[in-house]
């Protein structure tokens, strides 16, 4: 069975995607529409990805398990709709028995793909496992550079969420 490969913009404005010889590109429509309102020297390279370039929503169900997996690893207030559509829908398919892989530059969605189990590559390969994390307490605000998951809160003892500590993201 050829593999799925749920891309983001990021993925599909990088050269990734033409190194990949076989295989099937997924995405949702926010992405197809973002990648339409590009210049058309983007869309002119892209071509031959976007003829195989296979636009579908995610059921909700999968999005409501994307919601809550974003929450557990504190990336929700990070992640847009059109994240969590992604994620939804790399979920979805994997629950389909499709043999998947989520492609984005986006750590956030990254992190939380990985967390539901999803296989991930960042074509930007500054997804690494020693990243920089930072846990938040949701009660109290207190903070805290740890790696683990599933830490308390040492103020207040609320389970504290976890998220990539990097400035400028939108
Ligand atoms: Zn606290």
């Amino acid at each position: 069975m050829p593999r799925t490969y749920v891309v983001d913009a990021g993925a599909l404005f990088s050269t990734w995607t033409k190194r990949v010889g076989e295989g099937v590109f997924s995405t949702t429509t926010d992405v197809v529409d973002e990648i339409r309102n590009r210049p058309s020297k983007f869309r002119a390279d892209l071509l031959e990805v976007l003829d195989r370039l296979r636009e579908e929503a995610p059921p909700t169900d999968s999005i409501n398990a994307a919601r809550r997996a974003a929450t557990e690893t504190g990336d929700d207030s990070i992640l847009s709709e059109t994240d969590i559509e992604l994620i939804a829908l790399a979920h979805s398919k994997r629950q389909d028995g499709s043999s998947i892989v989520l492609v984005s530059t986006d750590l956030a969605v990254l992190n939380t793909a990985r967390h539901m189990g999803i296989e991930t590559v960042d074509p930007s390969g500054k997804f690494k496992d020693d990243i920089k994390w930072v846990s938040i307490c949701p009660a109290c605000g207190h903070r805290s550079v740890a790696s683990k998951a599933g830490l308390e809160c040492p103020v207040c003892g609320t389970p504290m969420r976890r998220r990539v500590f990097k400035k400028g993201r939108k």
